[in-house]
């Protein structure tokens, strides 16, 4: 049986070393084929980013490119409408055959709002869920439908994302990193260097073009 494929999904509004850290110690961790990092074209339980979905993935394209099993997924981009997940999913489980395991990854920071998305529940008929530690985030849910589907679906066994195609919650614990795109963001409106958290070709490509800078229109164009 083929190594897993697991999807990290985001706004990446930009993308950073809490996400390309996470996805290197994932892929580790669980013997990943890939993990695709999945920026969001048009989210829909947010407010649009004011970077376009274009340049955010211009950003994610950078940070994955010396790092090996590490993809940048453009899908959403290319589909209009706001991005669903369940559609993303679809989609890859039709590319990846029928018996590949799948992993979804969220932090957890996103895991209590799951219950909001459309068809959560279809989501693990089509992949597995692997949840993540988000420091000031509780590990796990403690009560609502996700907490009760969890308490039925959790597991620990890790060969199950290569045994199954999808259906199994996992919770893995990575090394911490307090690293937030809400606090970058708010650095670099008020002038602060945030180097020490991204990839440097990141940090060096917002730089040049004052993306996030106060005052900077980075709300408008593509890259
Ligand atoms: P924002 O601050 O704008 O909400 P963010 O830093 O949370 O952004 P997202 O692009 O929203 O970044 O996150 C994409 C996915 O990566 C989410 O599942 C999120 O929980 C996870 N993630 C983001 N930062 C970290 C981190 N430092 N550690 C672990 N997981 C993270």
């Amino acid at each position: 049986m083929s190594a897993p494929v697991a999807v990290l999904g985001g706004a990446f509004n930009p993308v950073h070393f809490g996400h390309i850290r996470s996805a290197r110690e994932l892929r580790e961790q669980l013997g990943l084929a890939e993990v695709r990092l999945m920026p969001t074209g048009l989210p829909p339980h947010r407010p649009a980013p004011e970077l376009s979905s274009e340049r955010r993935a211009q950003l994610v394209r950078m940070a994955v490119e010396n790092e090996p099993g590490l993809v940048c997924d453009e899908r959403e981009l290319h589909r209009p409408g706001p991005s669903y997940t369940i559609d993303s999913l679809t989609e890859l489980r039709r590319e990846l055959g029928p018996s590949r395991g799948l992993a979804l990854v969220i932090g957890a920071d996103v895991v209590a709002g799951l219950e909001q998305w459309r068809r959560w529940r279809e989501l693990f008929d089509l992949a597995h869920l692997v949840i993540i530690g988000r420091p000031g985030y509780p590990a796990l849910p403690e009560r609502g439908p996700v907490a009760q589907w969890l308490l039925r679906h959790l597991s620990t066994d890790k060969g199950a994302l290569r045994d199954s195609a999808g259906g199994v919650a996992l919770r893995v614990e990575l090394s911490p990193m307090n690293i937030s795109a809400t606090e970058i963001r708010a650095a670099l409106a008020a002038g602060r260097c945030v180097r020490h958290l991204l990839p440097d070709p990141v940090w060096r490509h917002i730089q040049q073009h004052r993306w996030y800078a106060a005052g900077a229109a980075t709300h408008v164009g593509g890259p």
